[in-house]
């Protein structure tokens, strides 16, 4: 670790040293650079504290497992690595990564079993998937022409990089002026899209797509909100229609919470306006944020 660097703008782990994010690289060779052969996780640091770090590196180490892939590390160990980039960036409001990538079998083998894994992460400023604008009036979605991998290939409850399909319909949607995109599966069911997933309210009920998606930590907290507020969740299929005739909807993801959808396809959800029950579930989720029960402090 090198004190003198300016650590300002992010700092990263990389190789067993901690560097400036602008000077943090892959060797070019591995795995998880060539074939998006790795797997990741994304806690956030609020206000000083992480949010639910123990039930984030329960999926890294359960997504691990999944992929075959060993970080080295264990929990404590990762824990004090992400501590160290946080503390290292000063960031009280922080997006941090934790990634475990194949690395490379020795050279001229195609054995995946011989390579040696690679532990890695940083800590940047705060990412917000929506922007103050689109927060405040609700993002418009479009539903992709492109179907998400199917999990019977890549296994969407194994965080991955495997996002080609998430790009391609997001380039689609963005091209054609909508703020983000979600894709269906096989069946037509809107399942998650570029970092997030979905859910309608309809009556009261959420509804949360069950299979072919991340079970997204803040999809988790949304489900325990909705419950604590005396909301039935069903997780199910959603398909487009049910989407384009709920009362409200909303995305969720580490990177933002809980962000409104007012917008499907260019029709109105709802009466067009952020929802009431979604309103107040935005407030919860950053209420929780300041609860010890899911809050552990960085020590600066
Ligand atoms: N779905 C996908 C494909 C994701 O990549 C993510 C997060 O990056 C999510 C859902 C949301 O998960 P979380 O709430 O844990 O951030």
């Amino acid at each position: 670790m090198d004190r003198a660097a300016d650590y300002s703008k992010g700092a990263a782990y990389v190789g067993g040293q901690y560097v400036p994010t602008g000077q943090a690289a892959v060797p070019i060779t591995d795995w998880g650079f060539l074939r998006s052969d790795a797997t990741y996780d994304v806690v956030t640091v609020w206000e000083g504290a992480f949010f639910r770090l123990d039930a984030h590196l329960e999926r890294f180490f359960a997504s691990c497992q999944r992929f075959r892939l060993n970080p080295g590390l264990d929990a404590q160990g990762v824990t004090e690595v992400l501590a160290q980039c946080v503390r290292l960036s000063g960031l009280r409001a922080s997006y941090v990564e934790m990634i475990c990538t194949r690395g490379q079998p020795p050279w001229g083998s195609r054995d995946p079993r011989q390579a040696v894994n690679q532990f890695m992460a940083f800590a940047v400023p705060y990412v917000w998937i929506a922007n103050a604008d689109q927060r405040e009036r609700g993002l418009r979605v479009k539903v992709s022409s492109v179907q998400r991998i199917p999990p019977s290939s890549v296994d969407p409850t194994a965080k991955n990089y495997h996002w080609n399909d998430l790009t391609m319909g997001l380039l689609e949607a963005l091209d054609a002026d909508f703020d983000t995109v979600l894709l269906t599966d096989a069946l037509g069911n809107v399942v998650e899209g570029p970092g997030f997933n979905v859910f309608a309210i309809q009556g009261g009920v959420l509804t949360t797509p069950r299979e072919g998606v991340l079970e997204g930590i803040t999809r988790r907290t949304a489900i325990e909100i909705a419950q604590a507020a005396g909301h039935s969740v069903r997780l199910a299929p959603l398909p487009r229609e049910a989407l384009l005739n709920a009362d409200e909807a909303f995305l969720t993801s580490s990177g933002g919470g809980l962000l409104p959808v007012t917008q499907v396809d260019g029709q109105p959800i709802g009466d067009g306006a952020p929802g009431a029950i979604t309103r107040r579930m935005i407030d919860t989720y950053w209420a929780w944020h300041r609860d010890p029960r899911y809050s552990l402090p960085v020590q600066y």
